[in-house]
């Protein structure tokens, strides 16, 4: 798979587990729908636990940042170590109140 097709790639098909389009609503692998609501509270909300996690533990190497994307201030937070730890918890508290965006401008939560 070269980088341009995983690219068109935006999800994974709960069922097989194959990558598939982003638009897609049924899997052209299995058949079964896939534009249903993701069925547990870990999985709704699994990009927003890694964030929290990431944030909470390594926090000042701004690892949270890289992982939605945002690489410039991703780096900046590494520099500084988390603005010094207030960085750190201003992001915590952003993403707890679910308030923190990814590099799309995305509501992470
Ligand atoms: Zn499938």
């Amino acid at each position: 798979m070269d980088l341009k097709e995983q690219g068109q790639h935006g999800k994974y098909c709960h069922s097989c587990g194959k990558s598939i389009s982003k638009q897609a609503e049924i899997c052209p692998y299995c058949g079964v729908r896939v534009g249903a609501p993701p069925s547990s509270y870990f999985e709704e909300h699994r990009t927003w636990i890694i964030v929290l996690l990431l944030c909470l533990f390594v926090g000042p190497l701004g690892i949270h940042r890289f992982f939605v994307g945002k690489r410039g201030t991703g780096i900046l937070m590494l520099l500084t170590l988390g603005g010094f730890g207030i960085w750190v918890i201003i992001d915590l508290i952003l993403i707890v109140t679910g308030n923190f965006t990814d590099a799309n401008g995305m509501i992470i939560y």
